[in-house]
Order: structure tokens, then sequence, then C-alpha cells
């Protein structure tokens, strides 16, 4: 019998396994124009921590008793909906699941087979790779010869950023914590330079590696290194705000930007988006990098755990920094 995994509370600091519970489906046959989809993977991402709380945010809080929301991908194994045949692969927001009853709307079909593996639909060809592409081409608006500081440069979305603004010719400085994901970065993804947050200073570095100041920073981490960004930005920078991984579990108020004043005299822009804005230029994204990942200049890594049961450990897994790749929790 097919299981899915429901919140039945509030995390405090970091999810627990006593946070979720894992109930059964319940079987029931399909009405017409109906498709039963065997969700195959589910993507863990840092945002969930947010949407297990009671904060205001871009979706409502996921409700206690509510099977945990996610995006997903999987399979069509029966169905009553000729638009949706049994093989079809479909990604979208499946949810913490291993069974899904769908009339189709909200997922997207998609070609397993044009794909080096499906988990390619949640990573450079999904929600990930649109939030690099678009957050970095419409709010970092970063052009050739332009200055582009990443952090969680060798996660999902920032080894995404690092390989578009190297491939858009920009110079490329990128994030990371160990001295792993830093080779990684450097050597594989190909940036110009890189900062281990974890045994370096990083406005320090942030002085020595862009003389001149900082263009576009894709901020994925908030806190402490944002900062340190703040005090280096070139004239009219933009900082793109994609998350803050660094204050997703904490406790207390999540810290702010000190510096934020250097805004003024940089008369620079700092915006927030949220990729779900722009899930229906999907297609575009994918025609603009899929000819990069055909030449090899955009590479996709990906960090599977295996089983439900096993999500909250994934998610810790993900918000400790202990993924190398995007993470996916394989059902
Ligand atoms: P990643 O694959 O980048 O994994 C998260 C990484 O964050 C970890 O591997 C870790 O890398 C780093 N990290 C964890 N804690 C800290 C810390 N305290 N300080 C600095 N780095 C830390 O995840 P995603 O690519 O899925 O997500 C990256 C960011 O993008 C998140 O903030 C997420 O919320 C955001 N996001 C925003 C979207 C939007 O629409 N705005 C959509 C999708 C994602 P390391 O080992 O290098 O520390």
């Amino acid at each position: 019998m097919p299981h899915s995994l429901h919140l039945i509370a509030r995390p405090e600091g970091e999810p627990k396994d006593s946070d979720f519970e894992l109930r059964p489906i319940a079987a029931r046959e399909l009405s017409d124009g109906e498709a039963r989809v065997a969700v195959r993977y589910v993507s863990v991402d840092p945002a969930m921590r947010i949407w297990m709380t009671e904060q205001k945010s871009y979706w409502p809080p996921v409700g206690l008793g509510e099977v945990m929301r996610a995006g997903g991908a999987g399979e069509v194994v029966e169905s009553k909906n000729p638009k949706l045949p049994v093989g079809t692969w479909v990604g979208g927001m499946t949810g913490v699941t291993e069974e899904l009853i769908t009339d189709g709307r909200g997922l997207r079909p998609f070609d397993a087979r044009a794909l080096p593996d499906p988990t390619w639909a949640l990573h450079v060809f999904g929600a990930t790779g649109f939030t690099a592409y678009f957050g970095l081409k419409e709010i970092g608006q970063a052009k050739a010869g332009e200055t582009v500081v990443v952090s969680a440069a060798a996660g999902a979305v920032g080894s995404t950023v690092v390989q578009l603004a190297k491939a858009w010719g920009c110079r490329v400085i990128g994030i990371a914590g160990g001295p792993d994901k830093c080779a990684y970065v450097k050597d594989e993804l190909g940036a110009d330079g890189v900062i281990d947050y974890k045994s370096e200073k990083v406005g320090k570095a942030l002085a020595e590696q862009c003389p001149d100041g900082i263009d576009v920073y894709f901020d994925n981490v908030g806190g402490e290194i944002l900062d340190s960004v703040l005090k280096r930005l070139r004239l009219r920078a933009r900082i793109v705000v994609c998350g803050g991984i660094s204050q997703y579990n904490a406790t207390g108020e999540m810290r702010g930007p000190a510096n934020y004043l250097s805004l003024i005299s940089s008369r620079a822009r700092m915006e927030g988006f949220v990729v779900i804005d722009y899930l229906h230029r999907g297609e575009e994204a994918i025609a603009a990098m899929a000819p990069l990942v055909m030449a090899g200049k955009l590479k996709g890594k990906v960090d599977v755990i295996e089983g439900l049961a096993n999500f909250p450990a994934a998610l810790r897994h993900l918000l400790a920094g202990k993924n190398f790749g995007k993470q996916v929790l394989k059902v």
C-alpha cells in the first residue's frame, strides 16, 4: 500500500522525525479524467523549512495533518485521462508521497528519454534551473565582463548560477563551505575564484578577489556573508535575494543585513524574487540552457537519499549543508 508523509508538528529549530507521520493512502478507483501517478522522485528544498512554519510567505503554511508540500516527478501508471497516457512522466507539486491521483492540472508532462535521467526535471530543467536562470537574468541582469558573486555556490541553484554566469561572459567568484565543495566550484564548474566561508574571512577574501567591487551578488544564504558583500558593491550593483538558508533554522529573530546603507552610496538595488512567478516561462529557460548542457558547459549534480520515511533526514542533511548537489528523495 502506498504512503504519504504528513506534517504533524511545527519544527522548533532543526526538523525532527517526530514532526512527520507516514500514513497509508486509501485505495480508490479512478474517475473519468483522472490519472494515477507513481511519484518516483521528490525535490528536497531549503524553502520547505519556511513552509512548515506559521510565517507569512508566498504560499500559505503547510497545515498540520496535511501531506508535506514538495515538488516531484513521477510516472503515470493508470489513466482515465487521454492527455496523460500510461508511461507519461510528469513534474510539479506532487507532495511528499508515493502516489498521486490527478486530473493533470498543475503538472507538466516531460520527455524523460530526452534527459540524462528524470531527476533533471527537478534540477537544471526544473525549478532549480529556472531559479538560477531567471534570478540571474531578470533580477541580477548580469552582463558580460561584470563580476558576479554567488553563495552556496556548490549547491543546486548556486552551481547553476556559477555556470550560467560563466557562459554569459562574467567573472565569477563562488562562496562555498569546505575544500571539496570549493574545488568543485573552481575546477569543475569553472568559477574564476572561490572562497571557503568556513575557513576564510569572507570580507577579506572578497576584497582580495574582487578589488574593483561586485556588480551582481546572487544571495542564497543571507546572514554574515550578505553583510560582507554589502561592503564591496560597485556602483549600480544588483543583489538577487534568492534565499537565506543561514537563517532558516533560527529559533529567534532572523538576522537582517546590518550594512544595508551601502545601497545608498553605491546606488544599488536589492530585490527578492520567487521562481513561481517565472514557471510559465520555463520553456524559455530550457531552450537557453539545453545547448549549454549539450556542450558540456552546464552540469548537474544530484544527491539522492532513498525512501519516503527518510524525508526528515534528507531535509536535515540539506539544511546542514551536507548535500553535494541537488537534494532529491528517491521514492
Ligand atoms: P543547495 O543545494 O544550495 O543546498 C543548500 C546549501 O546551503 C548547502 O549545501 C550549504 O552549502 C549551504 N548552507 C547551509 N547552511 C549555510 C550557512 N549557514 N551559511 C552558508 N551556506 C549555508 O539548496 P538549493 O539550491 O535548493 O537552494 C539554495 C537557496 O536558494 C536556498 O536559500 C533556497 O531557499 C533558495 N531558493 C529560492 C528560490 C526562489 O524562488 N527564491 C527557489 C529555490 C531555491 P555549503 O556546504 O557550501 O555551506
